[in-house]
Parts: C-alpha cells; sequence; structure tokens
C-alpha cells in the first residue's frame, strides 16, 4: 500500500470517520463482511488481518476524501489488497474470487 505521509490532524480525523462508521454500520468489513476488530493505539506488527481500517471509496489518491460518504469499514486484509484499485475493478475481483470460493467448497 502506497501512503502518503499524514499529519497528526488527518490520522485523528480517520480515526474519528472510523469510529462514526463502526458505530454506524457495524464491525463488519464492508467487502468481505468478516468480523474486524477495533484496531488498538499501539498497533502489532505484522498488523492482523481482522484489524478494523478505513477505506476511501475513492482512492485519496485520486482525490477521495476521507469523510462518512467516501469511506467504508474494511478489514485489514481486503484494505491491502485493494490498494487504490478503483471500485469497480475490486468488487470484480471479489465477486470472481467468491464465485471460485463456492465451486471449491
Ligand atoms: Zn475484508
Amino acid at each position: 500500500m502506497s501512503r502518503q505521509r499524514m499529519s497528526f490532524a488527518e490520522r485523528r480525523h480517520q480515526r474519528f470517520v472510523l469510529r462514526a462508521l463502526r458505530k454506524a454500520n457495524g464491525s463488519r468489513c464492508h467487502w468481505c463482511s468478516k468480523p474486524v476488530r477495533k484496531a488498538r493505539a499501539n498497533l502489532p506488527s505484522p498488523m492482523p488481518h481482522d484489524i478494523a481500517t478505513l477505506d476511501h471509496l475513492e482512492p485519496r489518491s485520486r482525490g477521495g476524501l476521507t469523510d462518512g460518504s467516501n469511506c467504508v469499514v474494511a478489514c485489514y486484509a481486503c484494505n491491502t489488497e485493494r490498494g487504490s484499485m478503483p471500485v469497480e475493478q475490486w468488487q470484480a475481483k471479489l465477486a470472481a474470487r467468491s464465485s471460485a470460493e463456492a465451486r471449491a467448497a
């Protein structure tokens, strides 16, 4: 994941939006629907895959805003894998994967 350096205010704002989203949408990943865990101040490294992260629908690198209309709760695994992939492309990838999983089961 390519990440620009974030200011303190920006990180604090992200936490604020993340908390609001988790309250509104429950603690599940928007993409894979798996339960996510609340991120703590001191995150272990490597990050557990089920930590709740803030994912931007329109990536920040493409001008997406950090607010409730452009952000969803995503598990760390989905967020990292998606990177700055456009939503349509990412959803197509998820759909392809879930049908592959259904075939395998
Ligand atoms: Zn996920």
